[in-house]
């Protein structure tokens, strides 16, 4: 990948599209291609072959999916699974025709059956039965996965994929209803010291165990792999380190400054047990997370104040 090189990063707008722009700007890259999904509505197959003919672009980054915490997922199943299907398959598909020399396509740790051994390795994938609350995004991504290595295999396209455990970070999703833990609780934390409110209600029983990853480290491992990994197997990216939801709860309270109780509310779903990916593969190659939890909380907290 070159400085001058056209490099179209797709879902620029999302946590993880942003984060990869920014960093791309940083390392000096110069020719970034991309669009809004009002410009460009990635599920319309004709707008996406028409975007690649005109664009021409080298590189792809695809990062852009429709996403969402644990109550989204289970409210919008159809959403969930035909909107990244449709997404995937149209920008692959293009990719390919279009003479696009590398892609990179963003799965997720929910791919690995919900009782997969801990830290889950890569071979997990297709051992067992899913997570319930997730399993129509997880069975889209398992699906991008194959179509990567099935192009790789029968046409011999430069298809990657990494598999990223849960991000958070600036440009996050705060909203109750569609967030993930992380920034919902910096809201909630938030909101409760701003209103003086007595306690935090956190869902679930507290005990399930989550690994977070700063979605600058997640950029700076895509880039990393986009030029240094040209496999079919998948990659995850993480920090190696879990934390129960109880201790992500009391560590965001304190960054926040809320001097309330936690009450956890256990009419409300856990999900997985405990996800944390082994990451074994990637740090062979050589890379390593360098934003930590509570440096990474912080500074996410600022960028919501003043956002
Ligand atoms: P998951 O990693 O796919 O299960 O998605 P989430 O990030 O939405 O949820 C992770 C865990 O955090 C689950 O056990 C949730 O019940 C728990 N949790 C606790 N409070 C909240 C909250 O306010 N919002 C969300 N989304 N999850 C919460």
């Amino acid at each position: 990948m070159q400085p001058d090189e056209r490099i179209f990063v797709a879902g620029h707008r999302g946590l993880v599209g942003a984060a990869i722009l920014r960093q791309l700007k940083t390392e000096g890259f110069k020719n970034l291609i991309f669009r809004s999904s009002r410009e460009l509505d990635l599920r319309d197959r004709r707008a996406v072959e028409a975007f690649f003919e005109q664009e021409q672009p080298a590189y792809v980054f695809l990062a852009a999916a429709k996403v969402g915490g644990i109550l989204a997922n289970n409210r919008y199943p159809a959403e969930f699974i035909c909107d990244n299907l449709h997404i995937q398959t149209n920008v692959i598909d293009a990719a390919y025709r279009g003479g696009v020399k590398k892609l990179l396509f963003l799965g997720s740790s929910c791919i690995y059956p919900k009782y997969a051994p801990q830290p889950i390795k890569e071979e997990s994938l297709l051992t067992g039965p899913l997570e319930p609350t997730n399993e129509w995004y997880a069975v889209a991504k398992i699906a991008g996965i194959k179509m990567s290595q099935a192009y790789r295999r029968q046409y011999g396209f430069n298809a990657i994929s990494l598999m990223p455990t849960n991000l958070y970070g600036p440009g996050d999703n705060f909203d109750f209803k569609t967030s993930h833990v992380l920034p919902a609780l910096i809201r909630k934390f938030h909101e409760a010291k701003v209103a003086c409110a007595p306690e935090v209600v956190v869902w679930g029983s507290g005990t399930p165990r989550r690994e977070f990853l700063h979605v600058d480290d997640l950029a700076d491992a895509a880039i990393f792999l986009m030029r240094h990994y040209n496999e079919g197997e998948i990659i995850n990216v993480g920090t190696g380190k879990d934390i129960t939801i109880a201790d992500l709860a009391r560590l965001i309270k304190e960054i926040v400054d809320y001097s309330g109780e936690i009450v956890f509310d256990t009419s409300k779903p856990d999900g997985t047990p405990r996800k944390l990916l082994d990451t074994t593969k990637l740090t062979q190659l050589g890379w390593q997370p360098k934003i930590d939890l509570r440096g990474g909380i912080a500074s996410t907290y600022k960028w919501f104040l003043e956002n």
